[in-house]
């Protein structure tokens, strides 16, 4: 429910493109997806928008290659200001109406710059520096996007200050369906006071660091998810990654040295058979990775 095919700097990649071999990454990340097909996963929820390096092209044809869906995502990830394209566009316009929010429905509705590839939830971010206006303007824009096309919505959220709870107020001021929205990287956390709070309003929470130790210990994300499952919040879970097949954030023997477990694989090598020995059932297990995604996604009606 939220990984990345790539994570990119997009414009650093042209200014400075150093070893980039497009035609060598494209067919990497088809091998890896292809290796998690292999282990029975037939989607990857994909939250790469403005800000982390969307190129739908190149998304493409790596789905072309593989039989992995991978649904996509539009909106914008920002932890302070927003980029300057929008700094001055959309003040005094005569609607009022934000045309950040007017690109998000257009991608929905329409398709993505051409392709006709239709992103299907919508992405926003809040970070430690909290609510600034630039955040607030991207989750009132996001918000604004989900009330007309009914997309789901993912935040990214850090727990350490709590920050979900300020999303969660702004988009139920905009009138967003709780139920519709994944509080991402919820499982950063162990406060069960907090988790619980936003899962008792109705979000979802994302689940969905498997694998990045450093920021939280293995243990302790299990025995977390096994902990809020045992409360009855199976069914506000999501379980992921938030892994990468490419990301330029870190030289990749970085990452192997901060975070060896952060792979696709992780969740069906590892954190599965550990939730099983903490007393959650194979039926949890289909609920967060099959019957939630679904409901996110479809709405009640789908489920
Ligand atoms: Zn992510």
């Amino acid at each position: 429910m939220h990984e990345h095919v790539f994570v990119l700097n997009e414009e650093i990649r042209l200014n400075y493109p150093g070893d980039w071999d497009e035609e060598a990454r494209v067919a990497d990340a088809a091998a890896k997806l292809n290796a998690l097909r292999a282990r029975g996963c037939d989607t990857i929820v994909d939250p790469t928008v403005i800000g982390l390096g969307r190129d739908i092209r190149r998304i493409r044809e790596v789905a072309r290659r593989t039989e992995i869906n991978i649904v996509v995502a539009t909106g914008l990830y920002t932890y302070d200001d927003v980029p300057f394209y929008f700094r001055f566009r959309g003040r005094h316009s005569e609607s009022g109406a934000d045309p950040m929010t007017t690109m998000f429905v257009a991608d929905i509705t329409d398709g993505i710059a051409g392709t006709g590839v239709k992103a299907a939830f919508l992405k926003c971010a809040i970070e430690d520096q909290g609510l600034t206006p630039g955040v607030e303007r991207v989750l009132r824009a996001v918000a604004g996007a989900h009330a007309e096309t009914g997309a789901p919505i993912t935040v990214h959220t850090h727990p350490g200050s709590e920050s979900g709870l300020d999303a969660m107020r702004v988009l139920a001021e905009e009138g967003a369906d709780l139920s519709r929205v994944v509080m991402g990287h919820s499982g950063d956390a162990t406060d069960l006071d907090y988790l619980a709070r936003l899962a008792d309003a109705g979000c979802l929470l994302g689940m969905d660091r498997f694998g990045l130790n450093a920021l939280l210990p293995f243990e302790q994300r299990v025995d977390t998810v096994a902990e809020l499952a045992r409360r009855g919040y199976a069914d506000r879970m999501v379980l992921s990654h938030d892994a990468a097949c490419y990301i330029d954030w870190f030289r990749p023997e970085q990452i192997g040295a901060f975070a060896p477990d952060w792979h696709f694989g992780h969740l069906f090598d590892d954190v599965l058979p550990a939730l099983l020995e903490r007393g959650v059932t194979q039926a949890q297990i289909e609920t967060m990775l099959v019957a939630t995604p679904r409901r996110y996604f479809c709405g009640p009606a789908g489920a």
